[in-house]
């Protein structure tokens, strides 16, 4: 406590505590303290979903304890931390009905909390999991397009703790936006990653430029963003060195003082890119020996789903889609800001089949309904038993292998299998591929797998901080951080490690 508050009054000084994410692939949460400017913030709070199957089955957690308990989330321990979680607004979702707890915390107050904000980089759960656990004075700084998938996810999803967002405060931002917070100025850039509107975030802290990269590629099509990230942090520099007074000052160009980055991959490579990916299913569409596909890849995945529909619609086969894919993809449809996110477009593009469940009754079965009727589009109904009645030529999204699937499918038909997964840590289900696989074969259905992965390479993060020639490197997101050790030390610049898997990791930066 006494060492806490002499570190208080030394301007400049800025503690980074590693709560998650460290060691480790997914669950990233950082607390970034700036004793210069008195500010306090989170970046990303996510859940790491490989330890939390370890204890988490096909049951969802339903209070807080449990999280607590297994070490899935932060510890609320410290000044800093009190009052991380709401009081108020926890759902627990075995004991009531939601409606009851939308009424029962109304107008309530949470406790007053040391954060002032909340980053979220982008909507992957294993960076934004833990929001509905969150303090509800602490607002979340997002972008606009991360918020609408949050949202549409979880709008599409049986209501339970994780999707209780009734209190948050968002605000939200797009590319070219500064976050200005009690002084302290951030900058959110765009990367390229596996799902649209992934950030990178530039601080600037009292103790100089910090960079945390987010979840980044290089190899997606929208690459370029990336790079905007690298020209950026190099701008704010340059333009710090020409505000130097002096003269000797105005030659010599500051560096960024730390770099928290990704390095899923920093231990495994492949040559490949979403581009790479469109070209391999051109090659088995254009001599297709089978009359159907069954694809599978993550459902926020926006760039592989327009690589499969473009495929779909240039080779003339119809596209098949559950009713809740439809409404997902429908909600980031609607007033989309840019034209990407209007490609596929779930109301004009009539390859896209809808395929109805038989599951319980939904809302967004009637909004899916009400848009197809009104447009006259009632045509691009299916029902799961109608599949055999095809005569073929079509792919059929599939997330997991269930009886009303598999027992639909046509028998006398000739199917593959294509696994597009994305990395499987992102969200709380277990990577099913094999199974499928397994259950396929008994219909005499081969697999392929065609992939691009939402991370960098190697070679692609070596480049990467380099140009961005941090003082010091913070590994996170990897179960390698000592390979940037390797590789980095000895070139100027410093990579922190942590000694322990379990505890928080500090760094200090000065
Ligand atoms: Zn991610």
């Amino acid at each position: 406590m006494q060492e806490e508050s002499t570190i208080k009054d030394i301007e400049g000084r800025v503690r980074l505590t590693f709560l998650g994410g460290f060691n480790e692939i997914g669950g990233n949460c950082i607390l970034l303290e700036d004793f210069g400017l008195d500010i306090t913030l989170l970046i990303d709070f996510g859940v790491n979903f490989k330890r939390f199957h370890e204890v988490f089955d096909r049951e969802e957690p339903s209070t807080l304890e449990e999280l607590l308990t297994a070490r899935l989330i932060p510890r609320p321990r410290g000044e800093a931390l009190k009052n991380l979680y709401t009081e108020h607004y926890l759902y627990n979702h075995e004991k009531m009905k939601r409606h009851q707890k939308v009424n029962q915390c109304k107008d309530k107050i949470d406790p007053s909390t040391a954060i002032n904000g909340a980053f979220i980089s982008h909507a992957h759960r294993d960076h934004y999991y833990c929001l509905p656990l969150l303090n509800r004075n602490i607002p979340i700084y997002t972008g606009a397009v991360t918020h609408k998938i949050i949202i549409a996810n979880y709008d599409s999803r049986a209501f339970r703790m994780d999707n209780f967002y009734n209190g948050l405060k968002w605000k939200l931002f797009i590319t070219g936006d500064v976050v200005s917070i009690k002084g302290m100025e951030v900058i959110p850039v765009h990367v390229d990653h596996s799902i649209p509107a992934a950030y990178g975030f530039i601080f600037k802290t009292s103790a100089g430029i910090l960079i945390y990269s987010g979840d980044f590629r290089m190899h997606g099509p929208l690459s370029y963003m990336t790079g905007d990230l690298i020209s950026k942090a190099r701008r704010l520099l340059n333009a710090q060195s020409s505000q130097g007074n002096d003269a000797s000052a105005s030659k010599s160009v500051p560096r960024v003082k730390a770099l928290i980055c990704e390095g899923t991959h920093i231990h495994k490579g492949a040559i490949e890119s979403e581009a790479m990916v469109k070209t391999q299913l051109n090659t088995l569409f254009k001599k297709m020996p089978f009359d159907y596909v069954l694809v599978k890849y993550e459902r926020v995945d926006w760039d592989r789903f327009r690589t499969f529909s473009t495929i779909a619609k240039k080779f003339k086969w119809k596209y098949l889609i559950s009713e809740k894919d439809a409404y997902f993809y429908y909600r980031l449809n609607k007033n989309a800001r840019y034209a990407t996110m209007k490609n596929p477009h779930i109301k004009k593009d009539d390859h896209i089949y809808i395929v109805k469940d038989k599951m319980r009754k939904f809302p967004w079965k009637d909004t899916i309904n009400a848009m197809l009727e009104k447009n006259n589009k009632t045509w691009r109904y299916l029902d799961h038993d109608q599949l055999k009645d095809l005569g073929g030529k079509f792919i059929l999204y599939i997330t997991s292998m269930p009886d009303y699937i598999f027992n639909n499918l046509p028998k006398d038909l000739n199917g593959v299998f294509i696994s597009s997964n994305i990395d499987p840590y992102v969200e709380n289900f277990r990577d099913n591929t094999r199974s499928i696989e397994k259950r396929l074969l008994k219909l005499r259905v081969p697999s392929y797998r065609v992939h691009a992965s939402g991370h960098a390479k190697p070679h692609d993060i070596y480049t990467y901080v380099m140009e961005l020639n941090p003082e010091l490197l913070i590994p996170i997101h990897t179960e390698h951080p000592e390979i940037f050790d390797k590789l980095f030390t000895g070139k100027g610049i410093n990579v922190a490690l942590s000694s322990s898997d379990n505890e928080p990791f500090q760094v200090d930066l000065e």
